[in-house]
């Protein structure tokens, strides 16, 4: 589960991570106290407008904005709440901000100068263990840092029965070119931001930029954390910061029906059980020139009710211009899964408007194969997983 930039840094405070700190505005006027409040708490003079959204690069797509006085507060807050906004990490169309953070501005002149870095933690799945990942390079895309300049990427790999050691994070610190009180803030800073990280049950941490501020404190200014969502029913503090606004509302009308869905791009709709299978499939559908709508794995029962459901789900995405079902029926007999299918199709009637290929494998399929062309329905069936996939190819034709 993704969470804004202000709930993650939220979650950062709550661990001591040192963070750019910030108060949440729906509106313009909001915005105002907010920023009064901020001047009385930090003595900042200049606020900077943060959309929250669900995606990075805010600041390229001019969702990120500094405030020089209440007056510029006020007009950049509501040019920003209420907007599309579109980043390298939205679709065309944007989305839409409902909220702002109004943040102290933190790069203010001093002693020294503000420096950006990258620091994030996450799963090293080649070794099984989480990493610290962090550069030099902060304030910009980390993929195009990888591209053009990899050897100012670099790893610390944590021992999960030790946790990040002193000496671990005085490496980070001093690979990172600090010293004197900048270091000893590092140092601080990846200790508990590698703390919170476990302790909050997160799969991700990305905080870009991790600021050196003119004075030396080290602190987050953006926070994009994910929380696994294998740990949210022991974690409902955090579950209750889900903001369904921002995820994909096919995939949030699925989930609470159970079915594993996943959005795509393409044009079959696939209805499959097994994760495997459903990869397999999608493959299949992409080998014989399609593109899969979707991932929808129906998982181990596949009744009348269950299969109509993904049926609706599936036709939901008007991209949609055939559905290949592929069944392995283990457990559940493919007569039953066949009974299922007719008793879906029968009760959709004409919701049910584009081609549907039916392959259905394993116990029974014999049987299975002879109902459904029985059926009288406009359906295909098909016993060879490539038949399947030509079947497809040749009703898109
Ligand atoms: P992102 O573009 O979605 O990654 O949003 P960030 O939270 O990383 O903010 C984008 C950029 O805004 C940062 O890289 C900073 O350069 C700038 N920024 C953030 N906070 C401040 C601030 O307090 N003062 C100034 N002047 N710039 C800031
Ligand atoms: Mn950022």
């Amino acid at each position: 589960m993704n969470l804004h930039e202000y709930q993650g840094k939220e979650i950062l405070n709550s661990f001591d991570v040192r963070i750019q700190r910030g108060i949440v505005a729906h509106t313009a006027e909001e915005a105002v106290v907010a920023a009064k409040k901020l001047t009385e708490d930090t003595g900042t003079g200049w606020h900077v407008i943060k959309a929250q959204v669900h995606a990075g690069g805010r600041g390229k797509g001019g969702g990120v904005k500094l405030a020089k006085n209440l007056d510029e507060v006020k007009t950049i807050a509501s040019q920003i709440i209420g907007m599309d906004l579109i980043t390298p990490q939205t679709s065309a169309a944007g989305k839409r901000v409902h909220q702002v953070l109004i943040c102290e501005d933190v790069y203010y002149p001093g002693e020294s100068e503000t420096s950006e870095f990258y620091v994030s933690v996450l799963l090293n799945r080649a070794t099984g263990r989480n990493m610290v990942m962090y550069s030099t390079e902060g304030g910009m895309d980390i993929e195009t840092v990888a591209e053009e300049t990899p050897h100012l990427i670099f790893t610390e790999e944590i021992d999960p029965a030790t946790g990040l050691l002193p000496f671990q994070a005085r490496k980070i610190a001093f690979n990172l070119g600090l010293s004197g009180l900048a270091f000893k803030e590092m140092t601080k800073f990846v200790t508990a931001l590698y703390t919170a990280y476990v302790q909050s049950d997160s799969s991700m941490f990305e905080i870009n930029p991790v600021l050196k501020t003119s004075d030396n404190l080290i602190m987050a200014v953006d926070a994009k954390v994910t929380i696994d969502d294998n740990a949210l029913f022991r974690r409902k503090k955090y579950a209750e910061m889900r903001d369904l606004r921002e995820e994909n509302a096919i995939e949030v009308e699925a989930g609470a029906l159970g079915l594993n869905y996943v959005d795509l791009d393409g044009n079959v709709g696939c209805m499959v059980n097994g994760a495997g299978l459903a990869m397999a499939t999608m493959d299949l559908i992409k080998m014989s020139g399609g593109e899969p709508a979707n991932f929808l794995d129906v998982g181990g029962t596949a009744d009348a009710e269950r299969v109509e459901a993904g049926f609706r789900i599936i036709l939901k995405d008007p991209n949609v211009k055939a559905i290949l079902v592929n069944i392995f029926g283990g457990i559940v007999r493919c007569d039953r899964v066949a009974e299922g299918i007719i008793a879906a199709f029968k009760n959709m009637g004409d919701d049910m408007n584009v081609p549907l290929i039916v392959r259905l494998q394993g116990t029974n399929a014999d049987i299975a194969k002879k109902m459904i062309d029985d059926s009288g329905l406009p359906v295909q069936s098909a016993t060879a997983f490539k038949e399947a996939a030509d079947k497809v190819e040749a009703v898109l034709a």
